[in-house]
């Protein structure tokens, strides 16, 4: 089996209408309607042989797995792709959720981020399992709930099967190799001061005037991160992005919160970005008069692939016989699961259909040929990585 041989299992028009189908399939996040696919997940995999499991790990969230080849040998490979979408909004010149075909391309919300990527990644198992594929190592498609949101669904996927050596995260990066993002925190800092009638505010401690100070006092924080330069991504950065104090314009208030948003690369250690913020406060609250205390309130890792693994160097392999071309290196504005995945020692490539720019907004969609080079490059990765069992060739 090999690329050639992949349209002839399934047809290029067969690839399409399984995005079409995933898109017509409302998904939202929030609330989290991902269970709304599992019926067409499930009656694929059934159809097509492949093994799978449902995991609905709280109520309403589902996972959908779905294998070839035998966890026990060879290389485990993970294909990881969320099936929730962000809400649709307003403002679409096709319906949303129609699947619209225009101009070879397909719009939706969801279908660049990242029903493409999951459409592309589920036509290379049936491709592989079609063409009676026997890996040597073991492939998993991870279809995950909740990526844009809590990644509760990737966090649940590493709870149940950490074990892998490499991923592909699917997500929409123009076909390009995504190898760093950073990581993120959001902190929460309550100040608290004491209440006074606002006449007399001598009497009291005000949370509110105490936060700017506070809010002062990290700029020189904030410059002295900004020299911490990681080659790939960057200066690590923290932002105030929320305040919060007083209760009535006549009342000194009594405590006062602010959330900032910590960026942090490959070069620093999460822990020690903690540590430092709290030694920070600390030191802070030696002199100062109200007092202040911390919460992490949300903590995602960041993600820097190794430049000689083996991933990245199957990827450019696969992508340059499919389009010829050697596909553009880059890193990640955000963060997504493939931190998590990387926190667990995963080496993880985010490569996908379609350009997140045009995601997360109305008329979002996702260009066909890219859909179709990746279901190609997915499958030849997989059959390149995995060979070395009996090849018993096209049915
Ligand atoms: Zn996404």
């Amino acid at each position: 089996m090999n690329i050639s041989n992949f349209k002839e299992v399934m047809d290029d028009e067969e690839v399409i209408q399984l995005l079409v189908k995933l898109v017509q399939i409302e998904t939202e996040n929030p609330p989290g309607n991902e269970g709304r696919l599992v019926e067409l997940l499930v009656e694929i995999a059934d159809k097509e042989g492949l093994c799978y499991e449902v995991d609905e790990y709280s109520p309403g969230r589902f996972n959908v797995y779905m294998s070839i080849g035998q966890q026990s040998s060879g290389i485990k490979l993970l294909y990881n792709g969320h099936t929730d979408v962000v809400p649709a909004g307003e403002g679409w010149s096709v319906h949303p959720y129609s699947g619209a075909i225009i101009d070879n391309k397909v719009y939706g919300r969801g279908s660049c981020d990242m029903k493409a990527g999951v459409a592309a990644m589920l036509a290379s198992m049936i491709t592989l399992k079609r063409g009676l594929f026997q890996p040597q190592g073991f492939l998993l498609l991870a279809l995950v709930a909740d990526e844009e949101e809590h990644q509760s669904g990737t966090l649940r996927l590493m709870e149940k099967y950490p074990d892998f050596d490499y991923a592909i995260v699917g997500e929409p990066s123009k076909m390009g190799l995504v190898v760093a993002h950073k990581g993120n925190m959001y902190i929460k800092v309550t100040a608290t001061g004491r209440a006074s009638h606002a006449s007399v505010p001598h009497m009291g401690v005000n949370a509110v005037e105490e936060m700017s100070k506070f809010i002062n006092y990290m700029e020189s924080y904030k410059k002295s991160i900004s020299e911490r330069v990681d080659p790939l991504l960057g200066p690590p950065t923290i932002a105030s992005t929320m305040i919060n104090g007083g209760k009535s314009a006549c009342v000194i208030p009594e405590t006062c919160e602010a959330v900032f948003d910590r960026r942090v690369v490959s070069i620093e250690d999460p822990k020690a970005v903690w540590e430092e913020i709290q030694d920070l406060v600390g030191e802070y609250n030696k002199k100062c008069k109200a007092n202040f205390s911390l919460e992490c309130l949300w903590e995602a890792s960041g993600m820097h692939t190794p430049e000689n693994s083996r991933i990245i160097s199957e990827l450019i392999e696969a992508s340059k016989e499919v389009t010829g071309a050697v596909p553009e290196t880059s890193i990640w504005p955000a963060v997504a699961d493939s931190g998590i995945l990387a926190a667990h020692g995963i080496e993880t490539v985010l490569f996908g259909p379609g350009d997140i720019t045009v995601a997360h907004k109305p008329d979002e969609y996702v260009p066909i040929d890219e859909l179709l080079n990746a279901r190609l490059i997915y499958a030849q990765v997989a059959l390149s990585m995995l060979k070395g069992g009996e090849e018993l060739g096209i049915s």
